[in-house]
């Protein structure tokens, strides 16, 4: 079967439509500046939340004893502890365990589920081995917890609302440190809670440690988000006394972040149709949840319009997600002559029957999504260095800068990756980018809130 004369049209529309030139993207990383600005300036000011995170002390490497780490993010929990021994040792040991939350406990009470947390972290902290911790001093925790809350103090949150599945009764409105510390005398279990923070500020600390020049991280996985160090007298919603030297970790949540962006036909259906319509632009033209479904609704339209896959459109292609990111992926790293993984991936997940030329276009469409997906994240990532540097001049572009990196979509899509440092070095220019280090800190989460507990712990 031939591919109809109608599809090739359809492609070029598809790439002009999701074309990111360098004045597209230049316009995207001054409204991301702007928006930083604004939301700084009062709450409510931008699409962007700019959430303080109360992380005003960075790790140094100085850090020094037993911390643990707690990570509620999703369906899996995690428990982690680390050794620290200061500058000379750094990480002496650390050790971790995950668990699955049991489907029962995500629409339980919030007593159960803290409970449950709380036991599986008593067994874990048993389990000493070569870990100490001087006899008299309590374990501390920093709780990675990545659902929205309204911070008040790096100790505490209140949960705005259950999201990702969870439908848990009795913590809406309620301090999630206190329903652990809670559950934790219930177990009578001697820890303490002394760092709340979301996975991208723990990102950011784990990275710092080893690396005084990390300003900024980004996380790109499933979801995605971006954190960075600011100044605190350039936050001037921030009330109360701070040093004039001060800094803080601000979380933009800037999956919210929607100006400028070059949309499809394919990504306003999406939209429309997801749990969320008009919200998380941003997080749906560059995250790991979405780049397979907008493919997959572009090929089906080709296939519906165009005759992409012959006569016939294959049933499973109309299926909503059931092509993932991974499988974009998987596609694009065929280097056969008939291309027989793209082949079988379409056969496998969608059922097509596909011929070379077919395939050929599958991946134009897979390189058009994220090469655009790729391109508007590092248009991002500037728009938040340009936002210091135009407070600090030279400070920022003029010297060695890191921006730590972290999820699954970014470690394991090297086109994405790619992609991802051209639009930055187009954005810099050739001098500029030389000072500017876009690197992958693989899972600085975890060791990221240990720190967080101990550069924050009150019992030293
Ligand atoms: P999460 O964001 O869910 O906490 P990860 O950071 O591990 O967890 O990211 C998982 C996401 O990364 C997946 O949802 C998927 O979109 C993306 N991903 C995973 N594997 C690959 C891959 N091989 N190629 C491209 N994207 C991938």
């Amino acid at each position: 079967s031939s591919i109809s004369v109608a599809v090739a049209p359809m492609l070029t529309k598809l790439q002009q439509d999701c074309a990111t030139p360098l004045p597209v993207l230049r316009n995207v990383a001054d409204s991301m500046s702007a928006d930083i600005r604004a939301g700084l300036a009062v709450d409510g000011g931008s699409d962007l939340k700019m959430i303080l995170s109360y992380v005003d002390r960075l790790p140094t490497g100085n850090e020094n004893g037993l911390f643990y780490a707690l990570d509620l993010g999703g369906t899996n929990f995690r428990v982690l502890r680390v050794q620290l021994g200061g500058k000379d040792e750094r990480v002496i040991a650390t050790e971790s365990e995950q668990v699955s939350i049991p489907q029962e406990l995500m629409s339980a009470t919030s007593e159960e589920l803290f409970d449950f947390i709380a036991s599986v972290l008593a067994n874990f902290a048993q389990k000493g081995g070569n870990f100490h911790l001087p006899p008299g001093r309590k374990g501390e925790i920093g709780f990675t917890f990545s659902f929205p809350v309204k911070q008040t103090s790096i100790d505490s949150g209140i949960l705005i609302k259950w999201t990702k599945g969870f439908s848990v009764s009795g913590t809406a409105g309620k301090d999630v440190v206190a329903c652990l510390n809670e559950a934790m005398d219930r177990k009578g279990i001697d820890m303490r809670v002394s760092a709340l923070v979301n996975d991208t500020v723990a990102t950011l600390a784990g990275a710092r440690y080893w690396d005084d020049d990390v300003m900024v991280a980004v996380i790109l996985g499933t979801g995605t988000n971006a954190c960075y160090v600011e100044r605190m007298d350039a936050i001037p919603k921030l009330q109360g006394d701070f040093p004039p030297s001060g800094r803080t970790i601000v979380n933009l949540e800037w999956g919210a972040y929607r100006k400028g962006l070059p949309l499809t036909v394919f990504d306003r259906d999406m939209d429309a149709a997801s749990i969320n319509p008009g919200e998380q632009i941003f997080e749906k033209t560059i995250s790991g949840m979405y780049l397979g479904e907008i493919a997959r609704r572009a090929l089906l339209y080709m296939a519906e319009e165009g005759s992409l896959f012959g006569t016939s459109v294959p049933e499973k292609l109309s299926m909503p997600f059931v092509l993932g990111t991974p499988d974009l992926s998987a596609m694009q790293q065929d280097t056969t002559d008939d291309l027989q993984t793209v082949g079988s991936v379409l056969y496998d997940v969608a059922g097509v029957e596909s011929t070379l030329n077919s395939r050929k276009i599958v991946l134009e469409v897979c390189d058009t999504i994220v090469k655009r997906a790729g391109r508007l994240a590092g248009a991002g990532i500037v728009g938040i260095l340009q936002k210091i540097e135009e407070d600090t001049k030279g400070v920022i572009f003029g010297k060695r800068t890191v921006v730590a990196m972290d999820g699954g979509l970014y470690e394991r899509y090297s086109q994405y990756r790619r992609y991802l440092k051209e639009s930055v070095a187009e954005l810099l220019g050739p001098e500029t980018s030389k000072n500017i280090v876009i690197e992958h800190s693989k899972d600085g989460s975890g060791i990221g809130a240990a720190l967080l507990a101990a550069t924050n712990s009150n019992l030293i």
